[in-house]
């Protein structure tokens, strides 16, 4: 089969003829339709350690068909269309069996770093971590709802808990998570304030349904954000930029009682400088404000993200496409920041 192979850490991604992997008993073949591409893989891949054995096919954003399934299978069928949870777990600790197995005692690492993932025609994956996509959801919008737009369902519900009313700002709400997290924010009933870098991104934050953009160039978020809201700041801000600069301005946006979620991940390894913020603990109390870390979601909330496309209370965006073969290339137009909205290969 084609597959998108890293042989060695910080090689780039070639194309390759491999071998169709065999499965195991709790296992099923997937033929992949479509994987999405965005920054976790270019970080993931990028960072000393998280792959622990090469050669490695990375991509987690998978929508296909199970063609094969092993015998102790029982959810998924040979034809069922599925796509997968990102995390590979062991179900029965503590976390799992709790509906928080993003937190797994026994973690195995990621599809595409713990075993190989979706930039290849056919992937193996336990049976665990298939959800079965609804007729009416496309592979394409099923690929970039089990990262893309499931990571917004659990944040802005599980973590920002927002309620109609709320004023909410998104930072980085241009990309391929945030332009999603704009529209579920505005779905639980918030008023969206947008900031991004970039005409494009900014335009699109406002073609999906953000109420306020600001230009994060302009520098002063907290300004800005004060601006728009009377001076009280916002009941919600998630960052999904998440460097010094953002971290410091969304704690400094939030209202009394306000929540700050944290999604991005700006590792040091990647971006030269690990970030940081200074919290004021007395002021932080008087104020009865939150921190959450947001990571990522579980199977069930995938399922309802999907329910939540067919009913097209969400819409996918993914502005662009490109064949498997050009997934190196696409991760550059990531590194440099260059591309609005998600972006997903064809895989067949
Ligand atoms: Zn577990």
């Amino acid at each position: 089969m084609r597959a998108m192979v890293l042989e060695q850490f910080g090689a780039p991604l070639k194309l390759k003829d491999v071998p169709v992997p065999k499965i195991g008993p709790n296992d099923a073949l997937i033929k992949v339709r479509v994987c999405g591409a965005g920054l976790t893989v270019v970080i993931m891949i990028a960072t000393a350690g998280r792959i622990k054995s090469f050669p490695r096919i990375p991509g987690h954003e998978i929508a296909g068909e199970v063609v094969e399934v092993g015998s102790e299978v029982r959810t998924v069928t040979v034809g069922t269309r599925v796509t997968s949870h990102f995390y590979l777990t062991c179900g029965n600790c503590r976390y799992c069996r709790s509906g928080r197995e993003t937190l797994c005692e026994n973690f195995r690492g990621n599809v595409g770093s713990g075993c190989d993932g979706g930039y290849a025609e056919y992937v193996v994956l336990p049976e665990r971590n298939l959800v079965p996509i609804p007729a009416g959801v496309t592979d394409l919008e099923a690929a970039v709802a089990s990262d893309a737009i499931a990571t917004p369902y659990h944040a802005c519900h599980a973590e920002a808990q927002i309620s109609p009313g709320d004023n909410v700002l998104v930072t980085g709400a241009g990309g391929g998570v945030g332009i999603h997290m704009v529209q579920m924010a505005r779905l639980c009933g918030g008023r969206v304030i947008a900031a991004e870098v970039g005409e494009e991104k900014m335009e699109l934050a406002r073609a999906m349904g953000a109420d306020e953009v600001i230009d994060a160039r302009r520098g002063e978020l907290v300004k800005q954000v004060k601006a728009l809201t009377e001076e009280r700041g916002v009941d919600a801000a998630i960052d999904m930029v998440a460097t010094s600069e953002t971290l410091q301005a969304c704690l400094g946006s939030l209202a009394p009682g306000g929540r700050m979620v944290i999604i991005g991940s700006k590792p040091k390894s990647v971006y030269g400088s690990e970030p940081s913020f200074v919290v004021n603990p007395r002021e932080f109390m008087r104020q009865a404000q939150e921190i959450h870390g947001s990571r990522y979601v579980n199977n069930a909330e995938i399922a309802r993200t999907l329910e939540l496309v067919k009913h097209k209370r969400i819409k996918a965006v993914v502005n662009r496409t490109f064949p498997l073969e050009e997934a190196e290339q696409v991760h550059e137009l990531l590194r440099k920041n260059a591309i609005a909205g998600r972006a997903a290969l064809i895989v067949s």
